[in-house]
């Protein structure tokens, strides 16, 4: 079964690069890649020309790119820790639980 430990939606801290330290909640993850999009991460400004026939604007923009999930950590919601992201098996569910204080962390699926 492929896939991250961090999912849509999880906070997470970043432990590398030029955004070390920040936290932001993860909006999108690329399993095939192993990267994720987090908010207000890795913001990068894009120039975006006026397109002739439509209404827009050009100007700048601010834009998250994707960073590899090996430069973040999962934060725990209950002991509020950047922290790894352990599994435990049960019949056929496998919960993912805090490394550091063992609460489960739950899969949020909207
Ligand atoms: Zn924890």
């Amino acid at each position: 079964m492929a896939g991250l430990n961090i999912h849509r939606n999880d906070t997470v801290e970043v432990i590398t690069g030029a955004d070390a330290g920040k936290r932001g909640r993860v909006l999108r993850v690329f399993p095939d890649q192993g990267k994720i999009l987090v908010e207000h991460v890795r913001v990068v400004k894009k120039t975006i020309s006026s397109k002739s026939g439509q209404n827009t604007r050009g100007g700048i923009a601010e834009q998250e790119s994707p960073l590899n999930v090996s430069n973040v950590m999962l934060v725990c919601a209950s002991c509020g820790k950047p922290t790894r992201v352990g599994y435990k098996v049960e019949g056929d569910s496998k919960t993912r639980v805090c490394k550091k204080c063992g609460t489960a962390l739950p899969t949020k699926s909207k």
